[in-house]
């Protein structure tokens, strides 16, 4: 257990896009909240809308 081969090209710095790209065709979005715009016409209610900061994916939660 001595002989500890070092990861090439030293310790990651970053992580990968496509993993967060992978994570959001799973469905993970990294959500943040778009305090801009918190009330749907169509509803005629105050939502709460959500970013995804990765993607840009939009979501509408009541609130
Ligand atoms: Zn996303």
């Amino acid at each position: 257990m001595a002989d500890v081969i070092p990861f090439p090209g030293g310790p990651r710095k970053k992580k990968p896009r496509s993993q967060g790209k992978t994570l959001c065709k799973r469905g993970f979005h990294k959500w943040a909240i778009d305090q801009n715009k918190q009330f749907d016409v169509k509803q005629g209610k105050l939502v709460t809308i959500q970013r995804c900061v990765r993607c840009g994916f939009t979501r509408t939660t009541l609130s």
